[in-house]
C-alpha cells in the first residue's frame, strides 16, 4: 500500500520508513512532485498535523499522514511548543533554537521537558485518525553528540545518560516521541 508522508525531511522519512518496514511504501512530497509549503497556522500540534493532511488530501486524494512535533519545557510554560521550529525567529537554524533555549534556561534547576508528536492520518474524505507519542526528559546544560537534528543535542530522555544526539538512530527510534506515535500508526494500519 502506498501512503504519502507529508514531509521532505529526509531524516524523518528514514526514521519512519525504518519503523513502517516493507508493509507500506512511503512517498515523500518530493516523490509526488509537490514542492510548495504546506500552511501550518494552527495554535496546536494536533491542529497543525490535521491541517497538513487535509491540505495534501484535497490535492492528491490519496491516503496521507503528517506529523507535527513540539518540545514543551515546564518552566517556560510549555514553550517553545507549537513554535519549536521557529523559536529563535522565522529563518532560524537548529543551532539558533538550541542556543536560545539554553539561554532561557540559564540558572534554572528544573529542566523538565517533553517532546510530543501527533501524527494525523487521513485515509478518506470521512476518516481521519490521530496518534500521539510523548517522551519525558530534561534539557541538558550543554550540547552533546553529533547525531539527529533539532533539539537532539540538548534533550536527555528520562532513564538515559545520553542525549538523543549521542544515541544510535535505532535506540532513538525505539523510544522517541515520533517513534511511539509511528508505532501506533503502524499498529492501526495493520488492522486495515
Ligand atoms: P516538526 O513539527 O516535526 O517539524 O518539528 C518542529 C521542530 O521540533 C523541529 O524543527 C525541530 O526543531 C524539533 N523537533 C522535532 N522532532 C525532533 C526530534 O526528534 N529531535 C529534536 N528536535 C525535534
Amino acid at each position: 500500500m502506498e501512503l504519502i508522508f507529508a514531509t521532505n525531511n529526509a531524516r524523518k522519512l528514514e526514521e519512519v520508513q525504518a519503523i513502517v518496514g516493507s508493509h507500506f511504501k512511503i512517498l515523500s512530497l518530493n516523490d509526488i512532485g509537490f514542492n510548495d509549503d504546506i500552511p501550518e497556522t494552527q495554535p496546536t500540534i494536533e491542529g497543525n498535523a490535521l491541517q497538513k493532511v487535509e491540505y495534501i488530501f484535497e490535492r492528491f486524494n490519496k491516503p496521507v499522514f503528517a506529523d507535527d512535533t513540539g518540545l514543551e519545557v515546564k518552566v517556560l510554560n510549555g514553550e517553545p511548543g507549537v513554535y519549536s521550529a521557529r523559536y529563535a525567529g522565522s529563518n532560524c537554524s537548529f543551532s539558533d533554537n538550541v542556543n536560545l533555549l539554553l539561554q532561557n534556561l540559564k540558572g534554572k534547576k528544573d529542566r523538565y521537558a517533553r517532546f510530543k508528536t501527533v501524527i494525523a492520518l487521513k485515509m478518506s474524505a470521512h476518516q481521519s485518525e490521530l496518534f500521539e507519542g510523548i517522551i519525558n526528559g530534561v534539557i541538558t546544560e550543554t550540547l552533546a553528540g553529533e547525531g539527529g537534528f533539532g533539539y537532539d543535542p540538548i534533550f536527555q530522555p528520562n532513564g538515559f545518560n545520553e542525549t538523543f544526539s549521542e544515541m544510535s538512530p535505532k535506540t532513538k527510534n525505539e523510544i522517541s516521541h515520533r517513534g511511539l506515535a509511528t508505532q501506533k500508526l503502524v499498529a492501526f494500519l495493520k488492522t486495515l
